[in-house]
């Protein structure tokens, strides 16, 4: 039961683009916020300058955005209460904190050079004893201290480690937590040039902002002795802590780049939709129950509650991503299909279809494709044929679409059919498509689906051939593939003058195939005379 005001917090160093990892634990920030009617800010953690990239903090507000996480208060609300929501714009918060902290005797000023430190390390990795500062000016006294003070040595600040004892603490997930206080070093608090060091800016803003909950990646969980510590030395509250569980690709290795994209902006690129994406991540350490797996944003905001969320790792199946993004593309109404996917055909397309893709064919396409597709990008693979000028398709392949087994299984294997032979009743099959065409240069009324089914179905008794066969002969004739949207609402949307354009380019293919095929044959066979 949570009863304290809610405010927690996403607090990323704008050290890149932000990649799922991040953004999961952002969203279980947001979704805690909003199932709690409480505050979820966004803080800038820049105190690292060096690490800090250029357009970053852009694209964390961008990513957020994108999924429609909104903040409360973050670095674009001046107004807000505990602003500015930057660290770099905070210094002198911390560096007043540290002096508070050297003035209870919690914390002390460090002269030693970069250089004894680097040898430090390197006689310490020698030993392979543990690396750490060995505390040389926790003890100097008052003369050495006015010594070293004089040389006009920069210090640092470090924090007064206890030597002794443990630091527990009871994390909302992993349950207590438990450290001895021996392994932790005197870490810097202020570095020399009067920036924060990542531990003290991130305890000290988190007590100013009256932070509640501080939900953060697993990888932090060896800071949070330190910040326990810190809490205690300025005798304040500490938050409750929770750790989200690690995100591993579908192999179980920890999800990095060789799992493919890992930026959550690179999902938008590539056709996802955000509440897709949101239904997702949510998935990534939390569930519902066992089964539920399609959840609104309601959904996830009234279902979220902090013990349903798992310790162990969490799997990113970018299967399991794909199959949501399809159920939500089939919820969309097809006007915000049609629109969500204009954009991808006018990039995807050949370059030689003309532009701008005319709007209302376009949403008869997506109409036609919209349940198929699984992301945006999927769906010029899928429409491209109702764009372009003609089909390419190796002869054989209308063989495929009538049901031939053996080839069928050819293709499946990723074979690629451009030489094989036209099988040998291709005049049969050519008769078909023949009487088909006639059939269809007959129907000179209304082109519908209707009555272009009607007037095939027909056909097919009249020339003793099946349904099967013709429309799958016909199928591939006109997109080129075996699979594709159902085949008379297909004809309806190309029209008929590209219909009979392209059964007619078919024939001759056939007509073609077999000529040569006759010749080819007849100079195969050895003459008797
Ligand atoms: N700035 C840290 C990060 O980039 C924040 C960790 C925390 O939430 O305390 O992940």
């Amino acid at each position: 039961m949570v009863t304290s005001d809610v405010r927690v917090r996403y607090a990323p160093s704008p050290t890149g683009t932000p990649h799922v990892g991040n953004i999961r634990t952002a969203l279980f920030n947001w979704l805690f916020a909003r199932h709690h009617a409480g505050k979820f800010i966004v803080r800038i953690e820049d105190t690292d300058q060096e690490r800090r990239v250029e357009g970053a903090e852009e694209a964390i507000l961008d990513s957020l955005r994108w999924l429609g996480l909104d903040w409360d208060e973050g670095p674009d609300t001046a107004d807000g209460p505990f602003a500015p929501y930057v660290q770099s714009q905070r210094r002198q918060l911390y560096q007043d904190a540290a002096e508070r902290l050297i003035e209870s005797d919690d914390a002390y000023r460090c002269y030693c050079s970069s250089a004894r430190l680097d040898a430090l390390r390197e006689r310490q990795t020698k030993r392979k004893a543990p690396t750490g500062y060995d505390r040389k000016c926790r003890n100097l006294s008052q003369e050495e201290r006015a010594e070293v003070e004089a040389s006009g040595a920069a210090p640092v600040v470090r924090f007064k480690t206890p030597l002794t004892g443990k630091t527990t603490f009871e994390d909302a997930i992993r349950g207590l937590v438990t450290w001895e206080n021996r392994l932790i070093d005197d870490f810097v608090l202020l570095k020399s040039d009067g920036f924060p060091t990542y531990h003290l800016a991130n305890i000290v803003d988190d007590h100013e902002m009256r932070i509640s909950h501080v939900f953060r990646a697993d990888e932090w969980l060896a800071s949070t002795p330190r910040h326990v510590l810190l809490y205690a030395a300025f005798g304040w509250d500490p938050p409750i802590f929770a750790h989200m569980p690690l995100i591993l690709g579908a192999d179980r290795s920890k999800l990095s780049k060789r799992h493919g994209a890992v930026a959550l902006l690179d999902y938008s690129e590539q056709g996802f939709l955000p509440d897709a994406m949101l239904n997702f991540l949510a998935l990534l350490g939390w569930s519902l129950d066992d089964k539920t797996t399609v959840m609104s944003r309601e959904d996830l905001v009234n279902g979220f509650t902090l013990d349903r969320v798992v310790a162990s790792p969490a799997i990113f199946d970018v299967e399991k991503l794909s199959w949501i993004n399809g159920v939500y593309i089939r919820e969309l109404p097809t006007d915000q299909f049609a629109e969500a996917a204009l954009p991808f055909l006018t990039s995807g397309l050949p370059g030689d279809v003309p532009r701008p893709l005319d709007w209302s064919y376009t949403r008869e396409v997506c109409e036609l494709v919209q349940d198929r597709a699984r992301t945006l990008h999927e769906i010029t693979e899928l429409a491209d044929f109702f764009y372009t000028g003609g089909v390419e398709f190796p002869l054989a392949l209308v063989w495929v679409g009538m049901g031939d087994k053996q080839l069928k299984r050819r293709v499946d294997e990723g074979a690629d059919l451009s030489d094989e032979p036209v099988p040998e009743d291709a005049p049969v099959v050519t008769g078909w498509l023949e009487a088909a065409e006639r059939r269809l240069i007959e129907l000179d009324r209304e082109w519908t689906a209707e009555r272009v089914e009607e007037a095939l179905r027909s056909l097919v008794p009249e020339i003793d051939s099946s349904t099967r066969k013709l429309f799958g002969a016909l199928r591939v004739a006109l997109t080129g593939r075996t699979a594709a949207p159902p085949l008379f609402e297909t004809m309806e949307v190309l029209d008929r003058a590209i219909c009979l354009e392209r059964i007619g380019r078919a024939l001759d293919r056939l007509r073609e195939g077999h000529q040569r095929q006759r010749i080819d044959s007849a100079k195969a066979t050895p003459t008797s005379d």
